[in-house]
């Protein structure tokens, strides 16, 4: 069965039992768009507790603002009761939430006029004119721009990153608002706009959006994202294949790792970003190909437009890793190593065997080990 199967089942059932079920969100955009979408969302009049009852594998993971994810065999889906928003008055968070209300209502909180469409039983329902402008390719608020970014300032910078995964315009009243209220993201977490600007990077027209959000001025309240640098990014002709990619970019080109530190991003994530700046720094040569690790190799590969794959650069090598070396750390201490001395030895044959200077046999290693004991000695 399809995700769009399963989701039409759960409608169904909440349907069976008195209750209103629709589609909403990015999945009909992309159903409208004629695209598959990644996880399919569905809005409902009943009330999370009432959802649990019909489903009983469902998990409340969001149920202050009344969403349950309900399991159909592994698949899980998002079931949000119909809510509308009360004021915003700091800019990033309704001050209270109220379920129980129509569907259009819920409709009327969504940020987007091609996000706040439902889907039900063939019909898409459509109240802000939602499809005119996925076909004119333009992306307007449901209502005021003014209003919208200034109850959620985080809308801006969607704005954005729809643009760049759309390659879509912005409404001229959209623009001026952006230009207008993009201060307000100093009232918005790092992490919020930190996966919104990780979408922007990944999306297809990101030189575009990029453009865009300089020249309304929205930069300046991204932490250290000065002109220049976004210049340079859009320069660079390795386009951001992944999450990764595009954090790198912004790393090799602000020249330091510690710009991505006020992000807010993941250690892994960051581990990875430092890594492919300085591949994109040193290029590849044998012993970085056996140092990085394969995903972030294959990353490398695809921004510079390689038709080498990782796992064939990676087969070459003599050894694929430490493990492989036919000489450890017990070996070396044999033949007289001690300290500090017992790493440098074991990284010197390892090179060597890497880049094919030295077989990998207990008997040569053992050989140069002592050899190169003896050097250290007499320096
Ligand atoms: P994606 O395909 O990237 O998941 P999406 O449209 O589903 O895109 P989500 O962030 O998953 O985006 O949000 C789901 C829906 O919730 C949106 O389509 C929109 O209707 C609504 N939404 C999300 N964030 C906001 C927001 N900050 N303000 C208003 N509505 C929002
Ligand atoms: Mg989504």
């Amino acid at each position: 069965m399809t995700e769009w199967e399963y989701a039409k089942q759960i409608i169904k059932k909440i349907n069976d039992h008195g209750g209103e079920a629709y589609i909403v969100g990015g999945a009909v955009r992309d159903y409208v768009r004629g695209t598959l979408p990644d996880d399919i969302d569905i809005a409902t009049s009943l009330l999370p507790e009432d959802v649990m009852k019909l489903f009983p594998k469902s998990v409340p993971t969001g149920i202050d603002h009344g969403t349950v994810t309900v399991i159909l065999d592994h698949h899980p889906f998002e079931v949000t009761t119909f809510r509308s928003e009360g004021t915003y008055s700091d800019s990033r968070r309704p001050d209270h939430v109220s379920l129980g209300v129509t569907l259009e209502e819920d409709m009327l909180r969504r940020d987007f006029t091609m996000n706040a469409m439902a889907f039900h039983d063939g019909n898409v329902v459509d109240l802000f004119g939602g499809r005119l402008d996925l076909e004119a390719q333009i992306i307007r608020t449901v209502g005021s721009p003014y209003e919208r970014f200034g109850e959620d300032a985080l809308r801006i910078m969607r704005a954005f990153r729809f643009m760049s995964q759309l390659d879509f315009t912005l409404a001229d009243d959209v623009r001026s608002a952006a230009r207008t209220l993009g201060h307000k993201l100093q009232d918005i977490a790092m992490e919020r706009i930190a996966i919104e600007f990780e979408k922007l990077m990944t999306g297809p027209a990101y030189r575009r959006a990029l453009t865009d959000l300089v020249e309304l001025g929205i930069h300046q309240y991204l932490p250290d994202v000065s002109k220049q640098l976004v210049r340079r990014v859009i320069a660079d002709r390795r386009a951001p294949v992944n999450a990764v990619g595009g954090w790198a970019l912004f790393v090799y080109h602000a020249g330091d790792i510690r710009w991505l530190t006020p992000w807010k991003r993941s250690n892994a994530l960051k581990r990875e970003a430092g890594v492919l700046a300085n591949l994109f720094d040193s290029g590849l040569d044998t012993f970085t190909v056996y140092e990085t690790d394969q995903a972030t190799l294959e990353t490398y590969l695809r921004m510079t437009g390689s038709t080498e794959s990782s796992d064939a650069l990676k087969r070459v090598l003599p050894i694929q890793s430490r493990r492989e070396l036919r000489f450890d750390g017990r070996d070396a201490l044999q033949v007289g190593a001690s300290g500090a001395r017992i790493k440098h030895l074991l990284a010197d044959l390892e090179r060597r065997v890497v880049l094919g200077e030295l077989a990998n046999e207990e008997q040569t290693l053992r050989e140069e080990a002592i050899m190169w004991l003896q050097r250290e000695e007499r320096s």
